[in-house]
């Protein structure tokens, strides 16, 4: 195992990790962010085919590089990939791919990174592994029949895994209503779970052109600073809960077949139970129940509300030197969004800025890991998706 000195580690190369990356970055600091995935946009090329973002292109750009395309289209998740990869690139960030993180615990005053055949120690860490990367399923789900095909949303990816028979969907957020819109021309199609609402317009609608710039604002407006801000902060977290509808509406499930259903409640003979009693005889459940946060792995003993670390805007002040990046609702509703997350990288790179302290500077003389990289090996090459400087770099 290698040991590694570094100003800052930063867990996890999505959306939020290249943004603080990009402002490490602005400030010449040490850096370097590890990611489990084998190729930097992985985390969206793994989402279901047919998936477009529900923002349009202009509010999908990081700082210091707008999503290409037209901006009031809605790009695909592999152009949201793509885009991710070649921000990393753009900016020669440090990306190290293929790193799964295992535990993050405290060394004397510094933090020790563990994973894979790496041991990094850091006087920062930016915790950027996304909201949405533990998939909740209930308990019961273990009691239904075996020859029920079971897929969590993440596991979801086309028409061609589902078998023949009826589906039901669980879960009627935004994810339940996209999937179960695509299976229903294939098969009977049930989708079970509370009302999320939907927004006012549809996603992509000539009305929705208007409205989108009137729901931006109060997405990134209303922050956790002002009292309505709170309000709306708590309306999603406390408990969690989905986003409205956004493309799909709920006028468009019965024309395309779909019953709406209660919740389903539990399993009886193998079979699902909806809360209203009814058992249905399907060959499919797709679970679009949400994800848990898991920070099981960070040694920490971080206090936590709802599973999620208590911070402010991503500054864990029980801990110093930890941030969390990404979060649904760190400062506004856009946080977790990718026209949002450059806002709170920079908090949080300004505060590590701030409080940088003579010791670490004395410590650590050396040019940050990308600095030294420019001046000795050029710039990197991800295009088979690991770091690694081109060859002839200057
Ligand atoms: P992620 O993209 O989840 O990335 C986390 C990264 O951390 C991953 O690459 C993962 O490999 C890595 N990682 C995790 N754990 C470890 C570890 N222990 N060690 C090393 N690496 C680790 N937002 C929008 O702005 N517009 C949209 O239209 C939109 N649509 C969405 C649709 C769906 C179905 C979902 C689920 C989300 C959507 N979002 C959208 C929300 C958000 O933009 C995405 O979830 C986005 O992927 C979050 O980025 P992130 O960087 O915070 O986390």
């Amino acid at each position: 195992m290698s040991d590694q000195r570094l100003e800052t580690v930063v867990i996890g190369g999505s959306q939020a990790g290249l943004a603080v990356g990009y402002h490490l970055r602005q400030r010449d600091l040490s850096f370097v962010i590890l990611d489990e995935k084998g190729r930097i946009g992985d985390a969206w090329r793994r989402r279901w085919d047919s998936l477009r973002l529900f923002t349009p292109g202009r509010y999908d750009g990081l700082p210091g590089m707008p999503f290409p395309g037209s901006p009031s289209s809605y790009p695909t998740k592999n152009q949201t990939a793509d885009y991710l990869e070649g921000y990393a690139r753009t900016f020669e960030l440090p990306v190290r791919t293929g790193v799964r993180v295992d535990s993050v615990s405290k060394v004397g005053d510094r933090f020790e990174v563990i994973g894979c055949d790496h041991r990094l120690f850091a006087e920062n860490v930016v915790v950027a592994t996304g909201a949405y990367n533990s998939p909740r399923v209930p308990a019961f789900a273990r009691e239904l029949d075996e020859s029920i095909v079971q897929l969590h949303s993440t596991e979801y990816r086309n028409p061609s895994q589902i078998q023949e028979g009826g589906v039901l969907v669980v879960g009627a957020g935004n994810s339940g209503a996209e999937i179960a819109i695509e299976l229903a021309p294939h098969h009977q199609t049930w989708l079970s779970g509370r009302d999320t609402g939907q927004e006012p317009t549809r996603a992509g609608s000539l009305p929705d052109q208007l409205f989108t710039p009137i729901m931006w604002f109060m997405a990134t407006r209303l922050t956790v600073k002002t009292p309505m801000g709170r309000k709306l902060r708590d309306h999603f977290l406390d408990p969690p809960r989905g986003i409205p509808l956004g493309r799909v509406r709920r006028k468009d499930f019965a024309p395309a077949g779909i019953e709406r259903v209660p919740r389903m409640t539990g399993v009886m003979n193998g079979c699902p139970v909806l809360e209203d009693g009814r058992i249905l005889e399907v060959s499919n459940v797709i679970w679009c129940t949400g994800f848990t946060p898991d920070y099981d792995w960070i040694d920490l003993s971080l206090p936590t509300h709802n599973g999620l670390p208590i911070h402010d805007r991503g500054i864990v002040e029980s801990c110093p030197g930890l941030y969390f990046v990404g979060l649904p609702f760190l400062y506004s509703l856009s946080s977790a969004l990718l026209g949002g997350v450059g806002r709170d990288a920079k908090h949080i790179v300004d505060h590590i800025v701030s409080t940088r302290s003579s010791r670490m500077r004395n410590s650590w003389p050396e040019p940050a890991e990308h600095t030294r990289r420019d001046r000795h090996q050029g710039p990197m090459d991800y295009s088979d998706g690991h770091e690694h400087p081109v060859a002839g770099g200057h």
